[in-house]
This record gives structure tokens, sequence and C-alpha cells, in this order.
């Protein structure tokens, strides 16, 4: 099935959970979506012509907000299904916007530094006309990073003649970004994992936790849960994975990567899949769609999965593991914490005043607890359509208002 018509039929799901299913033609298609085709010089001289989208599927909670992605596998369907999750994923942490995504078809390994540059402010370019900060608001997401951020702020600003920080979010911090954004995915699910553990009264050094992945979401939340004093037994990246039973120790794990490229160069080795079915208290996946499937959720021994990951499990494991008792916090959820500071990277644009890297955090912190706690009052079949449910709520209460 298209991830379009899973993000669609997720909608009529927490619709009908909530008997409201008359709201879904509302719901189901983006407001409005461009395709864009627009020339880029490359280094050669020569001109390539790039092929990119922007999906704004909902504003009835504020701007539309959501990242930029550069990939080969960038295409309509995708952009808009990602576009919808973001609603979810704003109403989900409760802060003022809507949902967007948008991306370009591209390979950019295969891109010069200067040739990047060029694409990103083409691209901003070629979308400006529907972005703003009280319209839309991007950010980075797969394959771009708040480099990219600072060139598409700089081009919006030059052609407004103005300078607009607002109009994106995840900018570095010497340029109008927020300190704490970039640890902000993954310090909010581990806020969450912490409130799990102090809720359920586990013994901190016994709790076990496995990651994969270790890259700019997954690694922060290592070195939080890790400070905390949770034993990190497994972690991965792209070339591999690696198990410890007394645990990894973040600092070790950041050593092992700088000496040898990759993480997984002490330890155990184990494949992604041994990760995966390990018996630990917490399973992150914080890196890959799609590898919780109904071929290996049976499989599963974790008590909890914390999805740092944009869509790691599909639907039909969701039904196996909710049979088998394993309590998950979906990726809406789970993954919320960076559009939460970048809304406060939005706020602080706005009004010119900038904060502490503690008082983001800590608001963060408080953010990422209150969507738990409503995310648990709620009832539904499975957790994801319990989060789901919870946004829903709120943005169908945003349309009734009006009506
Ligand atoms: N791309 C990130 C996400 O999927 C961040 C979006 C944002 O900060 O607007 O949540």
């Amino acid at each position: 099935m298209s991830e379009l018509k899973d993000a669609q039929k997720n909608i009529l799901e927490a619709l009908k959970t909530i008997n409201k299913e008359e709201y879904y033609e509302l719901l189901k298609e983006p407001e409005k979506f461009i395709e864009v085709n627009f020339p880029v010089e490359m280094d050669s001289g020569e001109t390539k012509i790039f092929k990119g989208f922007r999906s704004q599927h909902s504003t009835l909670r504020g701007p539309a907000k959501g990242g930029i992605r550069f990939s080969l596998n960038v295409n309509e369907e995708e952009v808009k299904a990602l576009s919808t999750w973001m609603t979810l994923k704003c109403a989900v942490a409760d802060i003022p916007f809507g949902g967007a995504k948008g991306g370009v078809k591209v390979d950019p390994e295969s891109l010069s530094d200067a040739e990047e540059k060029r694409l990103s402010k083409r691209y901003i370019d070629a979308i400006a006309e529907v972005i703003g900060p009280d319209r839309d608001v991007p950010a980075p997401d797969m394959n771009t990073t708040s480099r990219h951020m600072a060139w598409m702020m700089d081009e919006y600003s030059e052609d407004s003649r103005e300078l607009e920080p607002g109009v994106i979010t995840g900018k570095p911090v010497e340029a109008f970004g927020s300190k704490g954004r970039a640890e902000a995915t993954g310090y909010g699910a581990a806020y969450i994992v912490e409130k799990i553990v102090e809720e359920k009264d586990m013994e901190k050094e016994e709790t076990t936790v496995a990651v994969q992945g270790f890259g700019n979401a997954a690694a922060p939340a290592v070195e939080y849960l890790d400070s905390i004093g949770l034993k990190i037994v497994a972690v991965s990246d792209s070339s591999g994975a690696t198990y410890s039973e007394k645990g990894f120790k973040y600092g070790q794990l950041v050593e092992c990567r700088e000496e040898n490229g990759s993480v997984c160069k002490i330890g155990e080795k184990i494949t992604n899949e041994e990760l995966l079915e390990l018996e630990v208290d917490f399973l992150i996946p914080g890196a890959i769609q799609e590898v919780i499937t109904e071929e290996n959720a049976e499989n599963i021994k974790a008590g909890h999965i914390v999805e740092i990951a944009n869509g790691p499990t599909t639907l039909e494991a969701d039904k196996i593991l909710a049979e088998k008792g394993v309590k998950i916090v979906p990726d809406i959820l789970a993954n919320s914490g960076g559009v939460t500071v970048s809304y406060y990277e939005w706020v602080q644009n706005r009004t010119g005043e900038y904060w502490p890297k503690e008082k983001v955090l800590e608001k963060l912190r408080q953010n990422m607890t209150q969507a738990y706690k409503d995310f648990q009052k709620e009832e539904a079949e499975t957790d994801r359509e319990k989060a789901y449910a919870v946004a829903l709520r709120k943005i169908v209460e945003a349309y009734k208002i009006r009506e």
C-alpha cells in the first residue's frame, strides 16, 4: 500500500475511534500541493532541471510546518503522506502549527557543496510564493541540515529585501537558530523514556535499551539515557550493529566512531535483525522506515518501542505487537521534540529574544511529558491509534469552533 493510503487510513481509523468520521473528506488530501521544476547550474557549467514538491496538508491549527528532504525517493505521494503526519505530529505535541513537507528528487551524494547550495536556493525560490513565517515554515528532514536552512533563509530574505529568520527553522545557532534544536528530537524521546521508567518504578541501572541508529536524532537520545544511568546494550549505524551485556557509555561510542568511522567496532558484532529482537526494556528504532514488520513483529521481545525514526513499524506489525502486549510510543509523539523546538525557534525569531539552552530543554521536557500524559488518557485498539485520536480531537475542534 502507498504511504499516502496508509496516512489516509490512519486518519479514517482515528476519526472512527472518536466518532467524527464526517471530517474524513476535509483531512484526506492536503490543502495545497505544488510541484516545481527548476534549473540549477552544475559545477561543469551545464544546467540541470530538478523536480521538487511542497505539500501543505493543514493550516487549521497554525502555519503549515515540516521539513524538506533531499532524496531520490522523493515523490508526490510520499510528500503528501509525510505532510499529513506532520499535521498529526504538531497536534499531538500541541504546538500551534499545521502540517507540511517538501522535498527535491535528487541524490545529494552526487552533488558538490556548491551545487547543494545552489540547489537549496533555487528550490526555495521555486516555492517562495507559498511559504512564509505565517504561512508555511520549512525545516530540515532527511539529508538536509542546519546549513541548508541558513542558505534557504538567506535566499528568501534577499528576495523579500528583509531579514526573515522566522521563515524556516532548524537553522544554525550562529544564524538565528535555537539552542537545543540539534539534540531536541533525541532528548524529547528520551524524556518520555525517563518518564516511563519513573512511573513504572524501574531500577535505572537494570533498565536495558537497544537503539537502532546513531545519527542526528538517535545519538542525543543515547547520550541522555546514558547520563541518567540506563544501560545501553546495543547500538547500530549504517555499517552494522553491536552488543554489550554490561552496556556502552555514550563517550565510548563517540570515540569509537571518531577513530573508526563507525560505532560498531567495539562490543560484540550482531546483525540489525538481532538488535531488533533483543530482550530489552526499551527498543528505540532511530534510523530507517519499516524495520518492524509482520515478518519479525512476533519475535520482538522489547517491553516498549519508542519510535524516533518516522514510520519504523508497519500497520500489520502494530496489531501483532498490541496482541503481544508490547507498548509503543508512536513516532508522531516520540519524535515530536524536533518540531517542538522548531516552534520555540520560530517564537524566538519573531520576538527577538533568544533563550538559554536550559530554558529550551526545560520547556521541551514539560511539553513532551504533557503530550505523553494526554496520550495515556486516550483509548483505542493500538497505541498508534491512540496518538492519532489525540491529534484528531484537537484538529476537529479547531475546525468545529469556526463552523
Ligand atoms: N523533519 C522533522 C520532523 O519530521 C522536523 C520538522 C520541523 O522541525 O518542522 O519532525
